[in-house]
């Protein structure tokens, strides 16, 4: 048995172009797992990150300077090895550049240039990120800036309202979990935020117990220690679904913001939950493709 699960994040459309687009990352991933957790992690998510409709490396939103710096982490459930790499700038696949990191010996997090100049030395190309509806968006908010206007774009999506961040999670056939995410983090940020997203136990977590990656305000999940919370109280026994759910009320109460969650525990029991108006999920389950909308599961035919 085995199990992926990928989120495009809270307030994502859930039409077919985006539901299409997880399915074929969650593939991407499903593909790989024969050579490990985390090569299927990193497929996954780069199928995600070359797709412009998400926030994450092509489709990234950018910040208040008109650039994109990439956030993005791996967590192997196993070894309980992370690594992450964060405020990135000029690359595309910042789940790779995690992953190269995580074969390294000795550093966990990498930021800014730094981390971009370990990528070049990696392999990884030089890559502007931006996209035409991104750089859209950006000019249209910087003239309603300039022109002392509010802006009341989406915090994460931009102009486009719906679409975000990109997670994946894996239960292997062994029981075995890992966990990745990536994103271009919040429109309009300062130069050099980070979120959550590669802040362990904050917006990622992976252990022998459980898989969590959590998606929404950054810095509410970083505060609450959301994703670690997660695998705590499912090492005290509970069903991944009413952790999930106690997750996203306790973090709604210290904090008031908005988010989602997946996670997959050593059973393969699945919770998901969010406070918001949208979270497409979808699910492989052995190879059967599910999709989840607003916590809802649908049966999709098995893959060939
Ligand atoms: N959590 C990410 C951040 O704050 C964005 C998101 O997941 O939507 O950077």
């Amino acid at each position: 048995m085995s199990t992926i699960i990928v989120h495009g994040s809270v307030e994502t459309s859930e039409e077919a172009p985006f539901i299409e687009g997880l399915k074929k990352g969650a593939l991407k991933g499903y593909a790989k797992l024969t050579e490990g957790r985390l090569k299927a992690i990193e497929a996954a998510v780069n199928e995600l990150e070359d797709n412009p409709l998400f926030n994450a490396g092509l489709g990234s939103v950018l910040n208040r300077d008109g650039f994109v710096e990439v956030d993005g982490s791996i967590m192997d459930g196993e070894t309980g090895k992370f690594s992450a790499v964060a405020a990135m700038p000029q690359t595309r696949y910042a789940i790779s550049v995690a992953y190269r990191l995580l074969e390294e010996s000795d550093p966990v997090l990498l930021a800014g240039s730094g981390a971009a100049l370990f990528a070049r030395e990696k392999g990884i190309p030089l890559d502007n990120c931006i996209s035409s509806e991104q750089l859209e968006s950006w000019k249209l908010a910087r003239s309603m800036l300039d022109e002392g206007k509010k802006l009341d774009f989406s915090l994460y999506t931009g102009i486009k309202k719906e679409t975000d961040t990109v997670g994946c999670i894996i239960c292997d056939d062994d029981g075995k979990l890992a966990a990745g995410s990536s994103t271009g983090g919040s429109f309009m940020k300062r130069p050099g935020r980070v979120g959550d997203t590669p802040i362990i136990g904050g917006g990622i977590y992976s252990s022998d117990q459980s898989a969590v990656v959590c998606t929404g305000k950054g810095e509410a999940f970083i505060q609450t220690l959301t994703a670690k919370f997660v695998d705590d109280q499912i090492r005290l026994g509970k069903h991944p679904q009413d952790v999930a759910e106690e997750a996203i009320k306790r973090m709604t109460r210290l904090t008031g913001e908005t988010g989602g969650l997946i996670v997959v525990d050593a059973l393969e029991r699945i919770g998901i939950s969010h406070n918001c108006n949208s979270f497409p999920v979808v699910v492989i389950v052995n190879g059967e493709v599910k999709n989840i909308i607003n916590s809802r599961m649908i049966s999709q035919p098995a893959v060939n």
